[in-house]
This record gives C-alpha cells, structure tokens and sequence, in this order.
C-alpha cells in the first residue's frame, strides 16, 4: 500500500506515542552526556505537533511532513529540535503534492532529509549522533524491493545504527566536550530516531 496523507498522521501519532513512553529514557542517556533535555524536547514537540495536525487539516502527506517540521522547529530548542526540523521539511519537499507515495519516493524523501540534517548540523557517519541512526536506516530503505520489507529492514538497521553508538566517542553536540569520557554511553539523538523509523514501520506497513 502506498503511503497517504492519513498514513503519515498514524506515523506522527506512533510517534509522538513514542516519545512520550520514552521519555524518561531519552532523559536518562542525554543526562550522561549531555543537559537532560532530549526526552522532554522531543515529547513536548511532538505533543505540539499532534495538536497542530488536529486542527491544520494537511492536504497530503509532504503538507503533513511540513506541519511537523514548523512546529518542532518553533516549539523545540537545543540542536535536536531544528535537526528534526530540517529532516522533516526536506521529506516534505519532496513529496509534496503526491497523494499516494510508493518506495521509491520515501526512500528519497528520507535521502534528502538526511542530507538536510549533515548540511545543517555537519556530522559524518561515527560522530554519534542521529545520522548514526538515520544513515543505515536510509541505506536500507533504499536497498528495499518493496515498502513493507524496506521499512521493516530500515528499524531493524536504525537500531543497529544506534546500538554502534555506544562506543564511540562524540564529535558534534553537546556530548562532544565530553571527550572520550562520551564513550560507553548511547547516542539519545540516535535513540529518538530509532523510534522515527520503528514507528514508520509500525504505521506505514500493511
Ligand atoms: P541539546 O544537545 O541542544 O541539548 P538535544 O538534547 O535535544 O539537544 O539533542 C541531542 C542530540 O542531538 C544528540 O544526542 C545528537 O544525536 C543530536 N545532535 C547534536 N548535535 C548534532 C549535529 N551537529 N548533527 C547531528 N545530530 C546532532
Ligand atoms: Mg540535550
């Protein structure tokens, strides 16, 4: 089945569902190495954005995607919050205007919102942080043959992506004046992105 309007606001709500369960935890490995905040960024964003998405009525699912990149962007601060932004307004973009989005589509949404998230934030694969989540994620959706399998397979790499994030050493982001005392911890931005890609799998497979 192809991805519709209605199928990205079940992916936001899983989402948002998410980070709320969650929330604690995210607090905990940002209270390692860093100020504590993710878990209460993220849910309080994305309970905005279920807000928003109540009342905005979006047309599609790029309209969708773009509803939620403004609200993150003025309800979250820190660095995770204008990351989160630019990778869903870039998906946004690209799938603008397109009622029904197949594979093919998604894969390149979630490529140019990756290459968002580096232009904006500057990070490489192993600077542990969510591109350590979001680049294997990418790479699976685009080695997919069909949507169910690729968003299946893109979960199960973003958690592979984040589990490699605890021993390595940060070098973007808070956790990066850390040093090497950032090592043995997990990243919470790859976290919070694990649940992005569990929760399109959840909402977005048949
Ligand atoms: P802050 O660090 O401002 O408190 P958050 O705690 O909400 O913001 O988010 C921290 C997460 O943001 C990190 O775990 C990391 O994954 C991600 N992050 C930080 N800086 C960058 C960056 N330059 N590029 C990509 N991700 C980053
Ligand atoms: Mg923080």
């Amino acid at each position: 089945m192809p991805i519709t309007r209605d199928g990205a606001v079940e992916w936001m709500t899983r989402f948002a569902g998410e980070m709320a369960e969650h929330r604690q935890e995210l607090v905990a490995l940002d209270t390692a190495i860093g100020d504590g905040d993710h878990g209460t960024n993220m849910n309080r964003g994305m309970q905005k954005v279920l807000e928003k998405l109540g009342s905005a009525e979006p047309a599609d699912a790029g309209a969708v995607l773009k509803t939620v990149a403004m609200t993150l962007i003025s309800t979250v601060g820190g660095a995770a919050g204008p990351l989160y932004g630019t990778l869903f307004l870039q998906m946004g973009n690209v799938l603008a205007g397109e009622a029904d989005v197949d594979l093919a589509g998604f894969a390149a949404a979630w490529r140019k919102g990756l290459e968002g998230v580096q232009s904006r934030g500057k990070a490489e694969l192993g600077d542990k942080t969510m591109v350590d989540a979001l680049g294997p994620g990418v790479d699976a959706l685009e080695q997919a043959t069909d949507l169910d399998s690729g968003l299946n397979a893109a979960a199960q790499a973003a958690e592979q992506g984040m589990h490699a994030t605890t021993p390595l050493v940060a070098r973007k982001g808070r956790a990066s004046y850390l040093g090497e005392r950032s090592a043995g911890h997990q990243d919470p931005g790859a976290t919070s992105t694990y649940y992005l890609f569990k929760s399109a799998a959840e909402a977005l497979t048949d």
